[in-house]
Formats: structure tokens, C-alpha cells, sequence
């Protein structure tokens, strides 16, 4: 990349410190970031009428001589109004300006230029307001064509964006070289650079527009394509450890039931690639309640009878406790040593964990991010394990794989992301699904309803509490906003036991109560101790109580579906018959019509394509949260097919030249390192 690209906004003319600042903001700092700041949306300007074929209300160009001088009155403090006549072959129309009193200068008698503006037709008369213009022969700016709309910040209206990106082009467009090979180009049929950058920001027409956003669409998801590709091959070339095949049958004889079909295939699959000599990278995709947990258990129960350890990290403490309680209780009769290690442990409590870890004294360690901290030793760490995948990043499962000797990966995700989209994703990831759940399950009733049925549905927790189940009732409350969170749920408790549940043994979780306090309300809830659950989306992930057979989500509209779903996922666990419901005040359509799709399905495929649908790509799949840079045009959702031209051009470029060594491919690098910002990747791509 030509350092001159790199140099700073203000290099420009007109940008000086504070407007730098404002551009800061969207994200632009330098030269380059100007030029890749994408217009969002584009408004169309080309429509040219003559003025006697405008109609009433319509947004239109149209090309008006002057007729008269411009007449500008000062109305009052604050007031101007200009206003003048402009002819055309076929008629005329007046044109009021307010408070641009300079138009005065600007429009000459005699003169033609190209008007903007919307039409008021009045009579026999047609007026524009304020109309956009320039002379007409002059270079098209603001009329006649396509005007980009750029995501804005305060103090600096499109028009200056617009400007700047200008100045950039005109001046460094001659540095912009293509980090798209020309073979690739060509045989994609892709524009040079030059052109894409020009016309993504001031597009000719519709058409040249489509081709600056196909090659830079491209562009993108083959630059993402070659550093997903170059993180998955580092991984390859490591050696890893070959474990020797183990007996599984003590281990599935120890358990209360027998492994589904889907659990026994992700079983064999994983232990499969422990037995190899390369590093295993499975990711284990199954629905909530699939039973993930004990897939995981058989695996480490393989890495221990092969004198390895395990480490088991988990998104949340919460999440993790609840690993230590159902591991302890599958693996220690099995002589198998487990051990938690969370942030919010006592310092003594942790030295010992840490000590009897690297002493080899614990067999399968579980934690949260605390498991990544320098001073966490290993004596034999032979595989890792990542719960809810979806919420670590790419670097988050590099920090942890490089505390063993390349150990072997396994993650596992609830999130329902299409199957092919997964495979291209997680190019550095061999998959299996666990598409069965355990036998009797029966799907959790699921019931949108509004305020009217408030007494009614708490009728019917209490029926079931009195049954001896349990009961979650999900607020949500922002988890970034600590105090409000907290005020929240202790009211909405206090609330419920004064009123729709008093006399049951109501307790709270929320993400802010230390570990310890969390770990006791989970493990008396677990035990039945506590008949209902004020929670916050903290247990949104993992926690398994079958014996709560009851949900009650307040505020539904305020989640996405997927998440929803993911709560949901916390009732249904055991044989007994479950239920949702979900309390909505809005009477919106689509919210109803959201919300309805839960009613209907416990599909996490079908409801991941409804939110799809209903939601737009957005950041739906956590792209994210997977670690993948912020993509600035190209939409994973939308571009699928793209992304797979672009992935086999990627793969080809990388078997000629696996280390984009040879110079004319440095522009290709530099920009894939760009792409995966350094400071975020570190230097795990070059
Ligand atoms: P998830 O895939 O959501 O992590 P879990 O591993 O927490 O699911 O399992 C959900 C529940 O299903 C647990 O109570 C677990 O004991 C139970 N379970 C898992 N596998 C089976 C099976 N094969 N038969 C019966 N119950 C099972
Ligand atoms: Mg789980």
C-alpha cells in the first residue's frame, strides 16, 4: 500500500483539527479510511423533466434559464427569501431560496443551470424550494446523478464528507494499486480499482455504480477469504499430538442414559481427530438441549485416559459452575479429577487451583476468560474445549491453544447458522451437527401474550410450582448498565413476591453478583431449593435445570428471536411437558408476527432464518463476536455466493504463493493485514 494512502485526514486541505475529530469519529482517520468510507445508501438525482412535464410533489431535475433578476428581500432578523424565475422550452417555474441570500450572485439572467428540488405545482404555476443547483455546464455534482448518503455524525453534513472524499480521490487516486490479482480480476470480470473507488462514491449511472460495488464486494470477502485461509493453514502445518485410541464403554456405561445417534457421530468424530497427529479443529453445532455437554465430557474422559488434560472454557461464571457441577458429577466416579477457575475466586482459592493444575493433580479444568490469564501453567494440556463458541473470538481460542503444545480444539455452538454459511465461516473448522435431541422431549409450549393476561399466566406458574417444578422469569435489562440492572431485578422480585408469587422462595442472578453468590443460588435452584428465578439474560446460555419447566420472559420484544429462543432453550430439558410465555406490550405487527414464529416452531434453523428474514443480516450471526473484522460493503448473508467465488480465488493465490511473498502480491497483503487489524490479530496472520 503507498504510504501516502496512510497519511493523515488533515493532510487535506480544509481539515484541520476539529473537523479530523469529527471524522475520527465515523472511524476515519486516514486517507485510505476516507476513501473506504462507503456511502450507505445513494439518493437518485437523474431524473431530468421538462418543467411543464413535472407533476405535483415530484423530487426532479430541471434545466431552467434565468428570466429575471434574482429578487432577495431581508423578511426579518433571521429571515431572507430570495426568489426568481427560471424558463425552459416548455414553461417556466419560480424558485424561492430561504436564507441563502447569496443566490443573488450566484444565479445569473440569461444563464442556464440545473435545478434539484421537489415540485409544488399551484394552478397554472410550478414552484420549487430551495432547490440544489449548478451551471449546466459544468461537471454534474449535486444534480443529474446519483448522490451518495454517507453515515453521518453532528457537525459535519454530507456534502463536506462528499468533498473530502473528492479531494482524496483527485489527489491519491494514482496511488490506489489493486490488491486483486489481474488474473482474478479478469477472470472475474471485475473493474480495476480506480474505477470501483471513484464510482462507489459518485457513481456515472446505475450501472457503473453495480460494478464498483461487485468488485468491491469481491474485493472484501477475498481479502477476509485469504486471512481466514492463512490462520487455518498456520494451524495446519503445527504438528499435534496423536492420542491412542480409548475404550469409551466405562464412560457411556457410567452415564444416566444412553447417547443420542447425532451425540455417538460428534463423539466418534472428535475422538477421530484426537487419534491423528494434526491438531483437531471441530466445531460441534447442535441445538439448544441437544446434549453438547457430554460430548464434551467423552472427550476429555479420552484426553485423561491419555494422560492428558483438558481445559473447558465457558462464556460466563455462571456457565461454567454449571459445567463443574454436571462434569463433577459424570467424571469423578470416574476417578477423573475437575477443577473450576473463575475471575471472581478469592486469590488463595486460585493459587491452589493454579498449583494443583500444574502439578498435574487436575485432569479437566473449567473456567471463564480467567483461564487465559500468562500465570495459568498446564503440566499436559492436551485439548480445549470452548462452550457457546459464538461468543470468543478467533484470538480468544489462539491465546488458549498456545498454552499446550498445539493442543487439540474443539468448540461448541448453539448458534443456528446456515450449514453452508458455517462451512465457509469457520473455514478453519471441521463440523459436526448434533441434529437429534434426546428421546421424550416434547417441544415447550410457547405463548405470546399481553399485560390483559398477566394474572392468568402467573396462575399458571403457580400451578406448576405447586407441582413441585421451578420457574425462570427473564427480564431484560441492558447488562452494561450495571445500577439499573441491579435496581431492576431486585424490584421486579420484590414485586412478584408481594404479589403474583408470594409465599414461593423467589431468589435473583444477575451478572453483577460475585461468583460465589451465583454459584449457590444455581446450585440451590439446581437442587430445588428455590422455586423461581428473577434472572437477567445471564442464563441465557447453558444452564440446565430440567426440573424447571416453566419461562416466563418479560419485555419479549426487546430481544431478537435467536436470543429467545436461546432462553427458551433453559425449560424443555427433562420428560415433563414445558412452557413459555412471552409477555409483550407492544401491539405491533411485526413484533406480534416475531414473536408468533416462536409459538409456532422449536427449530433453531427455521427460527435463525425467520429472524433472517424479519431482521436483515445485520450482525445476526455474530460475525463479531466470532473475531472477523467489520466488513464495510459485503454482507455474509447477502453475498454468499460471492464469498464463495471469492474463497476458491483465495484458496488458488494461496497454493502459488502460500506466504504472499512475492512482490506483486504485497499489495494483496498489506490490505488482508488491514482488513485484520493488528492490533486485534496480533501477529498470528503474518
Ligand atoms: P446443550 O446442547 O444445550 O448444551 P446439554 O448438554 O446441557 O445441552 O444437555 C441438555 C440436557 O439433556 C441435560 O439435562 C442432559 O443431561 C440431557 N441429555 C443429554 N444427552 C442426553 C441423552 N442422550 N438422553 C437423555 N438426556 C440427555
Ligand atoms: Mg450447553
Amino acid at each position: 500500500m503507498h504510504p501516502d494512502l496512510l497519511t493523515p485526514v488533515t493532510a487535506l486541505k480544509g481539515v484541520g483539527e476539529k473537523r479530523a475529530k469529527l471524522l475520527q469519529k465515523l472511524g476515519i482517520e486516514t486517507v485510505f479510511d476516507l476513501v473506504t468510507y462507503y456511502p450507505r445508501a445513494y439518493e437518485d438525482r437523474t431524473q431530468i423533466k421538462p418543467i411543464a412535464e413535472t407533476d405535483d410533489g415530484e423530487l426532479v431535475c430541471i434545466e431552467g434559464t434565468v428570466a429575471a433578476p434574482v429578487s432577495a428581500r431581508h423578511i426579518r432578523k433571521g429571515l431572507d427569501l430570495a426568489k426568481v424565475r427560471v424558463v425552459d422550452d416548455s414553461g417556466s417555474a419560480n424558485l424561492t431560496f430561504f436564507n441563502q441570500p447569496f443566490v443573488k450572485d450566484q444565479l445569473l439572467v440569461g444563464e442556464t443551470y440545473c435545478f434539484y428540488g421537489k415540485i409544488d405545482v399551484k394552478g397554472y404555476h410550478r414552484e420549487m424550494n430551495t432547490p440544489v443547483f449548478e451551471p449546466i455546464e459544468k461537471t454534474p455534482l449535486k444534480t443529474r446523478r446519483l448522490i451518495p448518503v454517507y453515515p453521518l455524525t453532528a457537525g459535519l453534513p454530507a456534502h463536506q464528507i462528499s468533498a473530502y472524499i473528492r479531494a482524496a480521490l483527485a489527489r491519491y487516486a494514482n496511488e490506489l494499486s489493486d490488491p486483486i490479482p489481474d488474473e482474478v480480476r479478469m477472470r472475474e470480470n471485475l473493474s480495476f480499482a480506480r474505477f470501483a473507488y471513484e464510482n462507489i462514491h459518485y457513481p456515472v449511472d446505475e450501472t457503473s455504480l453495480e460494478i464498483a460495488r461487485k468488485r468491491l464486494i469481491y474485493e472484501e470477502l477475498f481479502l477476509l477469504s485469504l486471512g481466514l485461509l492463512r490462520f487455518k493453514s498456520r494451524r495446519r502445518d503445527l504438528a499435534g499430538t496423536a492420542m491412542k485410541a480409548v475404550d469409551l464403554s466405562r464412560f457411556e456405561a457410567s452415564l444416566p442414559f444412553a447417547l443420542t445417534g447425532a451425540q455417538k457421530r460428534a463423539v466418534a468424530d472428535a475422538v477421530g481427530d484426537l487419534q491423528k497427529p494434526l491438531p483437531m479443529n471441530r466445531l460441534v453445532q447442535g441445538d439448544v438441549g441437544s446434549g453438547k455437554t457430554v460430548v464434551a465430557a467423552a472427550c476429555a474422559y479420552f484426553a485423561q485416559q491419555n494422560g492428558y488434560q483438558t481445559a473447558l472454557m465457558a462464556p460466563t461464571e455462571i456457565l461454567a459452575e454449571q459445567h463443574l457441577l454436571t462434569l463433577k458429577e459424570m467424571m469423578e466416579p470416574l476417578g477423573i479429577r475437575v477443577a473450576l477457575l473463575t475471575g471472581s475466586m478469592t486469590a488463595a482459592t486460585k493459587r491452589g487451583v493454579k498449583a494443583a493444575l500444574s502439578a498435574g493433580e487436575i485432569d479437566v479444568l473449567i473456567g471463564t476468560h480467567a483461564i487465559l490469564t500468562e500465570d495459568v501453567a498446564f503440566s499436559k494440556l492436551g485439548l480445549v474445549i470452548t462452550d457457546e463458541q459464538h461468543r470468543f473470538g478467533v484470538r480468544q481460542r489462539a491465546a488458549l491453544t498456545a498454552k499446550g503444545e498445539n493442543p487439540h480444539l474443539l468448540v461448541m455452538s448453539a448458534t443456528p447458522i446456515p450449514r453452508t454459511l458455517a462451512l465457509i465461516l469457520y473455514g478453519d473448522l471441521e463440523v459436526s451437527i448434533i441434529d437429534e435431541l434426546p428421546p421424550g422431549r416434547k417441544p415447550v409450549g410457547t405463548y405470546a401474550v399481553d399485560d390483559t393476561k398477566r394474572d392468568r399466566a402467573y396462575g399458571f406458574v403457580r400451578s406448576h410450582l405447586d407441582a413441585g417444578r421451578q420457574a425462570y422469569i427473564v427480564c431484560p435489562l441492558v447488562e452494561e448498565n450495571d445500577t439499573a440492572e441491579l435496581k431492576s431485578v431486585e424490584e421486579f422480585a420484590k414485586q412478584l413476591a408481594k404479589q403474583h408469587l408470594a409465599g414461593y422462595r423467589i431468589e435473583i442472578l444477575h451478572g453483577r453478583m460475585k461468583g460465589k453468590e451465583k454459584e449457590n443460588i444455581m446450585r440451590q435452584f439446581a437442587a430445588g431449593e428455590i422455586h423461581v428465578l428473577v434472572s437477567t439474560t445471564v442464563i441465557e446460555v447453558g444452564v440446565n435445570v430440567p426440573n424447571a419447566t416453566v419461562m416466563v420472559i418479560e419485555n419479549a420484544e426487546r430481544f431478537g428471536l435467536s436470543q429467545l429462543h436461546q432462553l427458551r432453550g433453559r425449560v424443555g430439558r427433562g420428560a415433563e411437558q414445558s412452557h413459555c410465555i412471552l409477555f409483550s406490550e407492544s401491539k405491533g405487527g411485526v413484533t406480534r408476527e416475531r414473536l408468533r414464529v416462536l409459538c409456532k416452531t422449536n427449530d433453531g434453523f427455521v427460527i435463525s432464518e425467520e429472524d433472517l428474514r424479519l431482521r436483515g443480516p445485520g450482525d445476526l450471526f455474530g460475525t463479531k463476536q466470532h473475531g472477523f473484522p467489520d466488513l464495510k460493503i459485503a454482507d455474509l448473508a447477502r453475498d454468499l455466493e460471492v464469498l464463495r467465488a471469492a474463497q476458491a480465488s483465495a484458496k488458488e493465490l494461496l497454493a502459488q504463493d502460500p506466504e504472499l511473498s512475492d512482490p506483486i502480491h504485497a499489495e494483496t497483503k498489506a490490505r488482508m493485514l488491514m482488513l485484520f487489524d493488528r492490533r486485534e490479530y496480533g501477529d498470528t496472520f503474518n
